[in-house]
This record gives structure tokens, sequence and C-alpha cells, in this order.
């Protein structure tokens, strides 16, 4: 009887389909730890490496930041799918661009953009923390096919007279780019007060109000814990400006200066991160974040797997497969259909070519190969339903492997376990049914539990 429940539960974990990512699975990738990274790192708190030297970044000052523009080139270089430009437009001006072209209307452009120059030393807030952003959005929407095309951008000389957009929003309109929307980043982490107030300025220029609407749906679409002032007429004293000049529908979003909590740091070398309300920056780092795959429109091509027993089957039909070896990032030779039958134990993802558009899955764990099931009496959990601590006892040698996995198959954590009593802290895990899948080089058995 055990033995029949045990199977029919693996049949069920391991037949459980992982479903493609939506929006909201997206948002959630947007790291708070990430942003704080390239903050401390961009800002100069603490030293880098750029081009292959420990450095740091102690100077944004616009002649005298190519070190600066490296560091984000180099950031953009390790992401998929980006097309860089280093566009030197001056003796001193050079903005660093990177464009992920649509698969569906490569032609309709967005824009999201900060400046990267600053007046002194530091300068966390203005405006390291939209640099940081704008980074952030492209390390995880670049790994995702968009219909539309994304440009990140960051600009130079914004101190200096708002020269980096100039230069590019003037080009643009000669070259009649078809732009839909600029949204520009200027100074993003500070509230003082915790009211998580922050601006949207805006003019009534092309479909400027329409775009602030937008941002206004997303806000309320995905519930996020900001409060906004929607500016208008909005300020001409940052770069978005420059794209209203040019008849391009163009919003500033930032920390709020028509509620006069705006960083008392300004301009000053003490504007550093430590002054940073950072579950506010998050907060308005996902927004934006979300406005943005909005706009880009995700490509409907299914990247997850379904994993059979020992057959793992990529979802999408009638495209191009490549599957890969997690553990090594090599490409299998010869392992391009559709499904894959592994001849070992390991971690596997699938490349899926469809049409235009190439996504690689997540990895997934397959470990099934020549292993039998436990002896009743080999394994005993408990409590069952559990509240914090789960009991494993075990009376199997060897290394043994414990993975928790929920509901949808998706892997929660992995623990190697000790010989006989373990004890496993569940106090952060979400109430709600799992499987703990226990296994030995030689045996795997997957057991039901319920977190109270
Ligand atoms: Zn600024």
């Amino acid at each position: 009887m055990n033995k029949l429940i045990i199977n029919v539960l693996c049949a069920f974990l391991f037949s459980t389909v992982a479903f493609s990512q939506t929006i909201n699975d997206l948002i959630n990738k947007v790291s708070l730890d990430s942003l704080v990274k390239t903050v401390n790192e961009f800002s100069g708190e603490v030293p880098t490496v750029v081009n292959g030297n420990t450095v740091t970044i102690s100077s944004r000052i616009s002649n005298n930041n190519d070190v600066a523009a490296d560091y984000i080139k180099q950031k953009f270089q390790q992401f998929d799918n980006l097309t860089i430009t280093d566009q030197v437009y001056s003796a001193n001006g050079r903005n660093i661009i990177a464009t992920q072209i649509g698969k569906t209307n490569p032609n309709d452009i967005y824009i999201v953009c900060a400046h990267y120059d600053s007046v002194t030393s530091y300068c966390a807030d203005d405006n390291a923390s939209g640099t940081a952003t704008v980074l952030e959005i492209a390390r995880i929407l670049s790994a995702q096919c968009l219909d539309n095309t994304i440009v990140y951008a960051l600009w130079d000389e914004e101190e200096n007279g708002l020269l980096g957009a100039n230069y590019y929003a003037t080009q643009a309109s000669n070259n009649g780019a078809n732009i839909l929307g600029v949204l520009n980043i200027d100074m993003m982490a500070y509230d003082g007060n915790n009211d998580n107030n922050f601006d949207i300025d805006v003019l009534p220029i092309a479909n400027s109000i329409a775009m602030k609407d937008d941002l206004l749906n997303v806000l309320s679409t995905h519930g996020f814990n900001l409060v906004v002032n929607v500016v208008n007429p909005g300020t001409e004293y940052s770069d978005h400006s420059r794209f209203w000049n040019n008849g391009y529908s163009a919003v500033l979003v930032g920390e709020s200066w028509a509620t006069s909590d705006r960083t008392p740091h300004y301009h000053l070398p003490t504007d550093r991160i430590q002054y940073f309300n950072l579950p506010y920056y998050h907060e308005l780092a996902k927004f934006i974040f979300a406005y943005m795959v909005t706009k880009g429109g995700l490509v409907n091509v299914d990247n997850t797997i379904t994993t059979s027993g020992s057959t793992l089957t990529a979802n999408q039909s009638s495209a191009t497969y490549q599957w890969y070896n997690c553990d090594t990032d090599m490409a299998i030779s010869g392992a391009t259909n559709q499904s894959y039958a592994p001849t070992f134990n390991g971690t596997f993802a699938v490349e899926v070519t469809s049409g235009t558009c190439t996504e690689r899955s997540e990895c997934t764990l397959f470990n099934t190969l020549g292993l039998s099931s436990f002896n009743s009496d080999d394994i005993i959990l408990y409590p069952n339903p559990v509240e914090n601590e789960l009991k494993i006892e075990l009376k199997v040698g060897g290394e043994v492997t414990m993975s928790l996995f929920n509901i949808s198959g998706k892997l929660i954590v992995t623990h190697t376990l000790q010989q006989r009593k373990n004890s496993i802290n569940l106090k952060d895990v979400p109430s709600g049914v799992y499987f703990v899948n226990i296994r030995t080089s030689q045996k795997t058995g997957t057991y039901k539990i319920v977190k109270e």
C-alpha cells in the first residue's frame, strides 16, 4: 500500500508541468541585493572590476567618467540578446546604449533611461539609483523574447545641460525613429518620511498623458505599495524633456519633489547609499520593471519542460531544440529533439527556438535513472501536517539528499541529510502542499507533506 502511494506520488510529481513565466514571475526577479550591489560599486562605496582591473569608481563627473561608462558597457555585455552602442558624441560626451530588438514589431521602440554622470563624488541617489535600475531591468528582460524593441540607455552630461539625451533624441527624430515612450529615471531611492510617495512628471506632448495613464494602470494592476503624485506640468530639468522637445512621449519617474520629500543630500558628496530607503527603492524599481515588461510584450514561447518516466520533453512543439547539461552549461551533442532521455542523473535545460525567438528553460532536476524505491520503514517523516520543524529519520546508508518541491514541481530547497535523525526548518515556507524527494545513489522516494 505504502509503495503504491509512493509510486502514485512519483508519477504525479514527475509529470507536473511548470507553467511558462508570467509578468508577475518576472517582477519577483527584481532583486534588491542586485540593485544595492550595483549602487555600491557604481557610487564608489566598494571596489569593483572593470576591464580586468580592480578599480573604485570615485568620479562620474563627465570629464572623468570613462571608467563608469566602461562599467555599464561591461554589465550589458554579460546579458543575452543586446546590441551595445558606445555613443561618443563629443570630447567628454559618451552615452552607453543597449538595444533589444522586438521579435514582432522591431520598429516600435520603448526606452528606459537614466543619466549616469554626476556633479560630485558618490551621488548615489543622483543617479546611481536610476542607473542600477536600468541595468537590473536589462538583466531580467534580456532573457525574454519581447514583441517590441526596448532601448536601455544611460546618458552622459545630464548635469551639463542634458547633453547626452539631447544628442540621442535629436538624432532619433532626424532618423524618424518610432519611439512610443521614454521612461526617464532620475533620483528614486529617497523617502525620508516613509510615505511611499513618488512623482510622475508629464506634459501634454505626443502621447505622454496616455503613457502616464498606462503607468497608473500598471500601478493598480500589480498592487505596488506606492503612492503616486502626477505632476503636470512636470519638470523639464532632466533628460526626458529633450524627448519632449523632439515631439516624443516621455515621463520622469522618481522620488517625490511634489511633497518636498527629495533627498536633502542633493548634489552634495554626502549623497550616499546609507540614506536610501531600501524597501521604497526596491518597490519603485519593481514598478518601473512592470511597466517595461508590459510595454515590451512577452512573446508566448513556452520554455518549460515536462518530466515523465525517463524522458524530458519541451512543452513548446514545432520548434527547434538543444538540450543542455546545467552542471557544465554545455550543449549535449545530438540532443536536439523535442524529447530527451538523459543517460545520467543531473539537471538539464532546453533551448527552444520558435520562429525568431530563442529562450532557454530553467534547469530541471532529473534523478530517476536506475533507482529503486525505499522500503516503507527506511524513511519516516513527521509530524505531518508540519508547522515549523520537519523531522526525517533514516535507516539507509550513503549520501542522502533531500529536495523540497511545491505543488507545481518547482524546487524550493535541497539539503544533504545526516544519518539517522534530521530536522528541517520550514518556518519560512508558505503553507500548502509540498513533496519531499529523498534519494541516495541507489534509491529514491517522494512523500507528500502539508505545511500549516
Ligand atoms: Zn540627476
